[in-house]
């Protein structure tokens, strides 16, 4: 009997569709204001900025900084148990938006706030492809 254990998805609701269509082509995409142009994430229906309700989907460059971080070493979810310690960043996208994900291919213990990074998308199960960040060459700006 297999006893892995699935890890667990992000939500997959109407307004998050455009998001994962587009990371399945290996491209990040976000919400803008058609108001005040404004990128936004989480995708929601009001602009936290303008509360222009008009939006479009609209390609980004995925590249942005690390903004904050914590490694885990506590298993929290047995789906992990393997990866421990792992890094999740708070990137903060060259378009303004935050976003949480994970650092792959650096040891934990080399994370740096400011560092550049850029999204990679890889398959995270259920046919969904998520945004994972590596280490960039250059600048974080
Ligand atoms: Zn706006």
């Amino acid at each position: 009997m297999d006893e892995r254990v699935a890890k667990p998805l992000p939500p997959q609701t109407p307004d998050w569709l455009p998001f994962y269509e587009a990371a399945a082509r290996g491209v990040l995409s976000l919400p803008r204001c058609q108001q005040c142009g404004s990128f936004r994430f989480p995708p929601r229906p009001v602009c936290p900025n303008c509360l222009g309700k008009d939006f479009a989907w609209q390609p980004v460059s995925g590249r942005g900084e690390i903004w904050s971080y914590v490694v885990m070493h506590q298993v929290y979810h047995p789906a992990f148990a393997d990866e421990v310690p792992y890094a999740v960043v708070l990137v903060r996208l060259h378009e303004g938006p935050k976003m949480l994900s994970r650092l792959i291919d650096v040891a934990p213990r080399a994370v740096q706030i400011g560092a550049a990074v850029e999204a990679t998308f890889l398959p995270a199960g259920n046919g969904l492809y998520l945004p994972f960040f590596r280490l960039a060459a250059g600048p974080a700006t």
